[in-house]
């Protein structure tokens, strides 16, 4: 059975091992997740090479998402590695503490004291320990354990409700997305953007240094949620990731649910890719199987129409990274049985004007009422499988592409199956038989069955697809 939804997992030391590795593909992961928060660069470049050779052993599309660090505002080291905060004491933190104890500790962000006032709430190491402040003198945020606990080197700090200035792009990001490029990262994940101009700076870094990434925008701060910025943000990138973990400590968890179904439909309404991230399946980090809540997690991130269910620690660090993507896998799977298929509803309100979009939604219609096996894509760009894919019409869809870039590109859309078809003449009727002797080929189709297909003429030109053909497979063979 094909699954619908993608699966990302974060690479890292549990996922390190070549046979490891393999055995997770082949489980089905769909894109690995580079976490530059963790790694040299020699180590993303090795692993992504590694990825990708395994990919064309097991016969898979598996792309690379390289996701930049950003100005995420840490704490600094401790003497001794960790102390524990006791509710009700004074801690400070001070931008000019070199090495921290159980009264203060450093910053590697120095302006969070003209940031932050009396009152503002902070949220360290993912809100499990919270600190009121009390009063800001000099480099000192003077403030009151309300939540105690263990507070370790470089845990994370997010103040409530946001407004922390600290620009989306660090100096080492910057590095970073040099490396991306480098590696030839077919997504860029920018972390902590507030707005479009985040996204166009990291774009027009990543293009500077020769990188053909599609932009992915995490969506981790009170200020991204707002209506406003978060379409202005959407504008700017090719898709985005529901980044629960920050976005929790920022917006507070009882929020995350229902904006994560917002996101998600805007995102489809606005053509773009969405990434449902951080804590999916936590407890198999530690445990063979998930609990029931991360069952029904999955379930409903792909009942709201996500492209893609995104593993962290699970795959990065935790003890059962293959039986994670099992699990995910087949969740997915089940899931997708009882998604209900509403296109009429759903295509009554698609506005497009260009035509290679309304050759796109023609093909949709028809795929959706005629019922065929598949729907052919034969694309140079990959945007015509996006446009289809942004409506759910139960059919899939193959991206049959001559470039290896866009096949890579479409792994991460829902409902798409990237192909490589190698096509070199400029023959339509050529073509369109290249393109069905693939899908045979491949097994998706067999003789006689229906199939719709989209093509552009003239042949081989990006953008310009004009033309859907319904084809019976084998029939010309027939004469
Ligand atoms: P991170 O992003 O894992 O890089 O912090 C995801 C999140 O915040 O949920
Ligand atoms: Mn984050």
């Amino acid at each position: 059975m094909l699954r619908s939804t993608k699966i990302v997992a974060t690479l890292g030391p549990a996922s390190s091992s070549p046979a490891i590795l393999e055995r997770m593909i082949r489980a089905g992961v769909d894109v690995a997740r580079l976490n530059f928060s963790h790694g040299s660069s020699e180590e993303h470049l090795a692993r992504a090479e590694l990825v990708k050779d395994i990919g064309r052993k097991v016969g898979r599309t598996v792309a690379i998402m390289c996701d930049l660090q950003g100005p995420k505002i840490r704490v600094g080291k401790f003497q001794g590695g960790q102390v524990t905060l006791q509710k009700g004491q004074p801690f400070v933190l001070d931008a000019e503490c070199e090495l921290g104890d159980a009264q203060r500790v450093g910053l590697d962000y120095k302006d969070l004291p003209s940031d932050v006032g009396e009152g503002a709430v902070l949220l360290l190491d993912d809100g499990r320990i919270v600190l009121d402040v009390v009063e800001v003198k000099g480099s000192a945020v003077h403030t009151l354990v309300r939540h105690g606990g263990v507070l370790s080197d470089h845990k994370g700090i997010n103040r409530q409700g946001g407004g922390l200035t600290a620009p989306a792009l660090t100096p080492k990001d910057i590095e970073d997305i040099r490396t991306a490029a480098k590696l030839q990262a077919d997504y860029l994940a920018v972390s902590f953007p507030k707005s479009g101009s985040d996204m166009y700076m990291a774009k027009e870094l990543l293009r500077a240094a020769g990188g053909k990434a599609m932009l992915i925008a995490k969506i981790e701060r009170a200020e991204a949620v707002a209506e406003a910025a978060l379409l202005d943000i959407m504008r700017a990138c090719d898709g985005i990731m529901v980044a629960r973990g920050d976005l929790a400590v920022e917006v507070g968890d009882a929020s995350v649910p229902a904006l994560q179904k917002r996101m998600i439909r805007m995102a489809r309404e606005e053509n773009k890719l969405t990434i449902t991230a951080t804590q999916m399946m936590e407890s198999m980090i530690a445990s063979p199987t998930p609990t029931r809540a991360e069952v029904s997690d999955v379930a409903n991130a792909v009942l709201d129409g996500t492209d893609a269910v995104m593993l962290s620690a699970e795959s990065a660090s935790g003890k059962y990274p293959v039986e994670t993507i099992e699990a995910m896998d087949r969740i997915c799977l089940e899931a997708e049985q009882t998604q209900a298929l509403n296109l009429d509803a759903d295509f009554l309100n698609r506005v497009f004007t260009r035509v290679d979009q309304s050759i796109a939604m023609g093909a949709l219609f028809t795929a959706f009422h005629l019922k065929v096996k598949a729907i052919a894509s034969l694309t140079e760009s990959g945007s015509t499988a996006l446009w289809m894919s942004r409506l759910n019409c139960g059919v899939p869809i193959y991206a049959l592409t001559s470039q290896t870039s866009t096949r890579y590109r479409c792994a991460l859309m829902r409902d798409v199956y990237p192909l490589m078809v190698r096509y070199v003449g400029h023959d339509r009727e050529e073509l369109l038989r290249e393109a069905e002797g693939v899908l045979v080929a491949h097994g998706v189709v067999k003789d006689g069955d229906l199939i719709v297909i989209t093509i552009g003429e003239p042949i081989g030109k990006a953008g310009g697809t004009n033309t859907m053909k319904i084809v019976r497979v084998g029939a010309h063979l027939k004469g």
